[in-house]
């Protein structure tokens, strides 16, 4: 084929360079890639031989990074200098070089020659350029049948720089983009890993201090007790951050699993908005729910995980709400679905963190300076136990006006459904 394209016109060589381009845009493994460029370029500048040399920083040197396949063993990241090569020259000065008759050429280097046993006639080099900085050279060395490199094929080897140097780039962005990506995977799995090792050790020791502390209460004079209560307390507000932490390393774990169960929505609504009542009133909080007469909103599920996330969202909703607030907690049918509400009259979320607030550990507040307690894992853990239902969360909310928190969760058994695989897989 390349004595043909030799031969070939302008228009027929520009025709096959475009040919080739679209070829070589579809690949993306980079060595294969630029196997292919220097095969091309040898094809269509009608060269014996042709290379690609990249710049090590750490040698400041070059070195062949694609070369022909039986040259591979002798070449392949063998370097050469800068100040002594016409690679060199090329890389350095940024500009393309062609030398005719290479014979007693001193810009040659010709310590390759003598590895290879084979005589540099001619030469064409272009060097190849990212973000306007030179990264290597391609090479073209001896023209067939004794002619001499022309403009046609300058251009040409020019052309294919450019597409050696973009695929050298994307290559180059997309190790670095691996790389990135396996960091944050090792931190998040750090992270994990530490709250589920937190929140396992803590367990035990918080055990023991909750039932000797409950005990001594009832033993000690009357003058300690109130401050056994503080103890008791603090201890409990404890036992709750450790159960939020273990509730998400379970579920990260995939340990998480769904214990099914037919309960009344209905009946839970009212449980819970009974149990934050005091917390409201404290307040001064208007706290009502609103459920169907007729329908308890059965579902199949487990109570105590749709309880922890619905008691989520009220405790948010009457600490984000200011007194004379109101809060409303609804549940209704919808299809094969019960959604489930919870409205406030609160001091409502930012449009730009509406979407991170399901996130662990992610508070609109600064930690610094924020007035609320907790740890901005409420709500990651709503949405884990909503999701463990194959249930969907969201949330509307305009600052200073207040927010809207709604659930949704399939009435039929999820295990007769598609929504099944979510629980096999958890
Ligand atoms: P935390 O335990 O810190 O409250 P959450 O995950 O429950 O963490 O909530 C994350 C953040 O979302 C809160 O810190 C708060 O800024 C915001 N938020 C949650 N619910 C409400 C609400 N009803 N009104 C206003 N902001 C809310």
């Amino acid at each position: 084929m390349s004595e043909g394209i030799a031969h070939a016109n302008t228009a027929q060589r520009l025709e096959r360079l475009l040919e080739i381009s679209r070829n070589l845009a579809s690949t993306l493994d980079l060595p294969q890639l630029l196997q292919k460029i220097i095969q091309v370029a040898c094809e269509l500048t009608d060269s014996q031989e042709a290379s690609i040399l990249l710049y090590d920083r750490t040698s400041g040197d070059l070195r062949f990074q694609a070369v022909a396949d039986h040259q591979r063993t002798d070449l392949l990241n063998v370097s050469v200098p800068l100040e002594t090569s016409a690679a060199g020259l090329v890389f350095t000065k940024v500009k393309p070089i062609v030398i005719q008759d290479a014979t007693n050429d001193p810009r040659i280097y010709r310590q390759i020659d003598q590895k290879l046993n084979f005589r540099t006639q001619s030469l064409l080099g272009v060097p190849l350029i990212v973000e306007q900085e030179p990264i290597g050279v391609l090479e073209a060395v001896n023209k067939k049948s004794d002619g001499n490199y022309t403009e046609d094929d300058l251009a040409i080897l020019e052309t294919l720089a450019s597409q050696a140097s973009i695929a050298i780039h994307n290559a180059s962005l997309l190790n670095k983009l691996r790389e990135a990506n396996t960091n944050l995977r090792n931190l998040d799995r750090m992270k994990s890993d530490f709250i589920a090792i937190a929140s396992h050790e803590l367990r035990t020791p918080l055990g023991l201090i909750l039932g000797h502390a409950t005990f001594l209460k009832d033993t000690v004079e009357d003058e300690l007790r109130d401050q056994m209560e503080v103890i008791i307390r603090s201890a409990m507000r404890l036992k709750t951050i450790v159960e939020d932490l273990s509730a998400i390393a379970h579920k990260e774990e995939g340990a998480s699993r769904v214990r099914l169960e037919e309960f009344a929505i209905s009946s839970l609504v009212e449980e819970v908005v009974g149990r934050y009542q005091d917390f409201a009133t404290e307040k001064k909080i208007h706290l009502s729910f609103d459920v169907p007469e007729n329908d308890p909103l059965t579902i199949s599920g487990e109570r105590e995980k749709i309880d922890v996330a619905l008691s989520n969202l009220v405790q948010n909703a009457i600490t984000f709400t200011d007194p004379n607030g109101q809060i409303g907690v609804k549940a209704e049918k919808a299809g094969d679905k019960i959604k489930v509400f919870v409205v406030d009259t609160g001091i409502g979320i930012p449009e730009k963190d509406i979407e991170r607030i399901f996130d662990r550990f992610y508070q609109v507040e600064s930690h610094l300076t924020r007035k609320h307690g907790g740890m901005g894992l409420g709500l990651s853990i709503t949405r884990a136990m909503v999701e463990l239902h194959a249930g969907e969360i969201w949330c509307e909310s305009k600052e200073g006006t207040g927010s809207l928190f709604c659930f949704t969760l399939p009435i039929s058994s999820p295990l007769d459904s598609a929504a099944s695989k979510v629980f096999t897989t958890y």
